[in-house]
């Protein structure tokens, strides 16, 4: 059965040309993308995708870093999509991250780790209506 995964370049990835790269593995790992675009998102959109952290102290340096340039907000498509594409993204923290997973291989630090996978099929179809369907 297919799933579908909400994926997001952040700013750091948008900013630094790994658009293509990244969309990339996404295609040969299998996963087929539905959506792709190039968004500024508002603050209030940040707040309610990452509502979750609101308590904790990075939360408005997040809501800034979101915010500061354009994402490539996309939907991928395809068996297990949200486990696939954590797999490929790898975990929170970079400098945790082994190489061959985009957060390992491109990012350095937490607060910069380029890019987002929802964590659960119920969230991922949370984040394409926040993202898409407005
Ligand atoms: N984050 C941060 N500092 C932290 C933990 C998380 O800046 O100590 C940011 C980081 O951009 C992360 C996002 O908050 O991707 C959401 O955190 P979550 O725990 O949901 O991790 P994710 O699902 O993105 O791996």
């Amino acid at each position: 059965m297919s799933e579908k995964a909400f994926v997001m370049i952040k700013p750091d990835g948008v900013q630094r040309g790994l658009v293509g790269e990244i969309v990339s593995r996404f295609e040969k790992k299998g996963l087929r993308l539905l959506r792709g675009e190039i968004m500024e998102i508002s603050r209030e959109t940040a707040r309610v995708h990452y509502g979750h952290l609101q308590d904790k102290p990075f939360f408005e340096e997040l809501v800034d870093y979101i915010t500061s340039g354009p994402v490539f907000a996309m939907i991928v498509e395809g068996k297990e999509a949200v486990a696939n594409a954590r797999s490929l993204i790898g975990p929170t923290n970079p400098a945790e991250a082994p190489p061959g997973t985009i957060r390992g291989d491109f990012g350095l630090a937490v607060e910069e780790n380029v890019i987002h996978g929802s964590d659960s099929p119920e969230h991922a179809r949370r984040e394409i209506r926040l993202f898409f369907e407005k």
